[in-house]
């Protein structure tokens, strides 16, 4: 068994730091606010006075707080104890975050591994939660077995900036379906049909499916940048397409707002001669965007 010491007691650190308690780990936490720690000293965790005395107390630190400023903010009051600690960050970020405390903290003579949490509180330490690991390999294999306590643990590679790359492009994908389906919601319970959400289900769920089928191809088209091979549903019909969502969301009272950009997306590729693409090509004008 480890010594752990969690910074941060959120809903995501407790739920981290009581997982650790429950498989036996001996840790330590540190909160600003003081009295989120002590319903965890009731489960067995010590209550760290300051985070430097957090990171001294254990072979690993976790740091999990709102953002990175504030992950900062609290490094920075235990400047001394940092040098040759462990450290693992797992506050949500940009790659830019991520490679920038990682510079910060070596200046300092830490050790440093980023994570992104792909799970929502009451996941970690159960099936389903995964986190992504980008920075340190010689840390992740150090404390790989308290790791896999809390989730399915991937390393992707010594650059720091990659677990936040991934998990940004994850949540991306995720808010792309939610966005979907909050529009297609609104035009099913519109004015004058009197639709459901949970009525409508049973019809979005399988071809939500059905579409995520066609994915390997549009990947392999992403890969190799031939948008125009074997393509069934080329981007001007598509387009066109795009235009009566628009239009039918309008008659509707709902607004276009979700579907809008992917018009005018579809349609810059059109309008640069790419009739015959399929929506892979989508890629290309958005890979040209600054
Ligand atoms: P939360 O419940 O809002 O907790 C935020 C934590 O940050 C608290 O411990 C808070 O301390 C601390 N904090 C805020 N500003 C601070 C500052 N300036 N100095 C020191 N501490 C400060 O957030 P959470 O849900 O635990 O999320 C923590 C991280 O996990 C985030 O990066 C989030 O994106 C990530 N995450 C969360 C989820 C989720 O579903 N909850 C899922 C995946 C990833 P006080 O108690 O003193 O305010």
């Amino acid at each position: 068994m480890s010594s752990i010491s969690i910074l941060g007691l959120g809903a995501m650190g407790t739920a981290l730091a009581r997982t650790l308690l429950k498989n036996g780990h001996t840790v330590t936490v540190w909160n600003r606010t003081r009295s989120r720690a002590e319903p965890l000293a009731g489960a067995g965790a010590k209550i760290a006075e300051s985070p430097a005395e957090a990171i001294a107390a254990s072979e690993l630190t976790i740091l999990c707080l709102v953002d990175y400023p504030a992950a900062r903010a609290v490094l920075e009051q235990a400047q001394e104890a940092l040098a040759g600690r462990d450290l693992l960050n797992l506050t949500n970020g940009t790659p830019g975050d991520a490679r920038e405390l990682g510079t910060w903290l070596a200046a300092r003579g830490a050790i440093y591994l980023d994570g992104g949490i792909m799970a929502i509180p009451p996941m970690i330490g159960g099936a389903g939660a995964l986190i992504l690991y980008s920075g340190s390999r010689a840390l992740f294999d150090r404390h790989s077995s308290t790791l896999e306590a809390l989730a399915e643990s991937r390393h992707l590679g010594e650059d720091e900036g990659l677990a936040s790359l991934y998990d940004i492009a994850l949540l991306s994908g995720m808010y792309g379906l939610f966005s979907g389906f909050l529009h297609a919601s609104a035009l099913v319970t519109s004015a004058g049909y009197g639709g459901k959400a949970v009525d409508f289900l049973p019809l979005l769920l399988p071809w939500i499916e059905a579409m995520s089928g066609t994915l390997p191809d549009l990947a392999g088209k992403i890969d190799s940048g031939m948008h125009g091979r074997d393509v069934v549903s080329n981007i001007a019909m598509q387009k066109i397409a795009l235009e009566n969502i628009v239009r039918a969301s309008e008659e509707q009272g709902v607004a276009p707002d979700f579907m809008r950009p992917m018009l005018r997306l579809a349609g810059d590729r059109v309008d640069s001669g790419g009739h015959g693409d399929d929506i892979s090509a989508v890629v290309e004008v958005i890979r040209k965007r600054k």
